[in-house]
């Protein structure tokens, strides 16, 4: 029998990740189940503020006999590393057979937008699918949305090979040598990306504070991410890894597009509109651009850490744009904090220009309004004369620093790439033990 099973917020008190837990159980699974494709690593909406670490929840798609026995061992598993000490609240969703409509519908959501946990509980208990939670189950949004993402009409996905510290390492700083992910990278990109930040000379792979990854390496395919991994210098042991099929590193979460009256706050989107007045510096470095859509005005912020706020000085009033990111509530009403602009249409911009003398051929100075008058000779007259500025601001999506990427954010070296078709079948090993 087909079973799927999602699984969220599980225990991160002292470093335990839902990615660690489900190494786990497929290690114990692999005994009573086949499974039909790579745990799915689902990033969901980035801008919910009480969202678990990192957004991420984990499904798992297996062929089994006994589904009742399937779901007791994920269980199982789960409440053995709970600690009741965080703020969890771990939760399990099972679907037997094809996912339905409407959880593929909450798995859409989910990444978009917020979806209070009654809303979803009641969806859940309305396509009757089993639910095992903690407390209040606010992972079951999580879980049920890790199910039904890949199944749903977003054909983008890449894999993430994620490495796992023994314990007795954990908290201790990671030792990975730099040069050597610098070899990988440059052996293996394009098909693998966003592993370091080259302005910074700072690798983006690695796991930091107390929890047990050690690194990840993201890819098109699960194979080239083995060879990745043996090139890797780490001065501990690995004590276990695993391949994820995952959403990340797609840009899907900026997909939604809306018109801003009926923007919410959390949503992630892309607005288009028009700028209806100059840009402004505010503290901090940051710049503030108001865009309209003939309808409502938004907010839009360019924060310093994404070095999308050089670009947004020269925008100006008029300019058509399309701006990316996640809407915060803020005191003034919605911002949208930008991750990604792209300028469609750049306003012409007609400057006065100082005239040449007539009769010496020297430029002339201003004199106040329209008044000119030539240095060289004394002659001056009003005059006006005007010239059009070039502005050339590109005109390919500009995005946010690697350093501020987020894990759905797709990377420009990953341009393109998209278009591959993957067979997306399991290699001999996807994971140890
Ligand atoms: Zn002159």
């Amino acid at each position: 029998m087909l079973l799927r099973i999602g699984f969220d917020d599980t225990d991160h008190y002292k470093g335990g990740c839902t990615t660690y837990l489900c190494s786990l159980i497929v290690e114990r699974l692999e005994k009573k189940a086949t499974f039909l494709d790579y745990p799915h690593l689902i990033r969901l909406n980035p801008n919910i503020p009480f969202k678990t670490r990192g957004n991420a929840a984990v499904a798992l798609k297996v062929e089994c006999e006994d589904p009742e026995d399937v779901v007791d061992l994920v269980w199982n598993v789960i409440s053995e590393n709970y600690s009741g000490k965080g703020k969890a609240d771990p939760s399990l969703v099972a679907i037997k057979g094809e996912v339905p409509e409407e959880v593929k519908c909450l798995s859409m959501r989910a990444l978009h937008e917020f979806l209070p946990l009654s809303y979803v509980a009641r969806v859940l208990k309305k396509v009757n699918v089993e639910q095992r939670f903690i407390k209040r189950g606010r992972g079951l949004v999580g879980a049920a949305a890790a199910i039904g993402f890949l199944e749903s009409d977003f054909i983008d996905f890449t894999y993430e090979l994620l490495t796992y510290r023994n314990p007795e390492f954990w908290g201790k700083p990671r030792r990975v040598e730099y040069e050597s992910i610098e070899v990988m990278d440059r052996a293996l990109r394009p098909y693998v990306f966003a592993n370091i930040d080259y302005k910074k000379k700072r690798p983006l792979i690695l796991s930091h504070g107390p929890d047990p990854v050690i690194y990840g390496i993201r890819g098109d395919f699960p194979s080239l991410l083995v060879e990745a991994m043996k090139m890797i210098k780490v001065y501990e042991p690995i004590d276990r890894w695993i391949i994820f099929k995952t959403n990340q590193c797609t840009g899907v979460h900026l997909f939604m597009r809306k018109k801003i009256p009926v923007i919410r706050p959390y949503d992630s989107l892309t607005v288009r509109g028009i700028i209806v007045q100059s840009p402004i510096v505010i503290k901090g470095g940051h710049v503030l651009v108001k865009i309209s859509d003939g309808e409502k005005t938004i907010d839009c912020v360019f924060y310093k850490k994404t070095r999308l706020n050089v670009i947004a000085t020269l925008i100006k009033p008029g300019d058509l744009i399309e701006v990316s990111g996640g809407v915060k509530p803020r005191r003034r009403g919605l911002t949208l904090n930008v991750e990604e602009v792209k300028i469609i249409q750049q306003v012409i911009v007609v400057e006065k220009k100082p005239p040449v003398c007539p009769i010496c051929g020297t430029k002339m100075k201003s004199k106040g309004k329209n008044l000119y008058r030539c240095r060289r000779c004394k002659y001056s007259a009003e005059f006006v004369d005007f010239e059009i500025r070039h502005r050339n601001l590109p005109k390919y999506p500009l995005k946010q620093a690697p350093s501020a990427y987020r894990h759905l954010t797709k990377p420009r070296e990953r341009e393109g790439l998209e278009s591959f078709i993957k067979k997306g079948v399991l290699i001999e090993r996807w994971h140890y033990p």
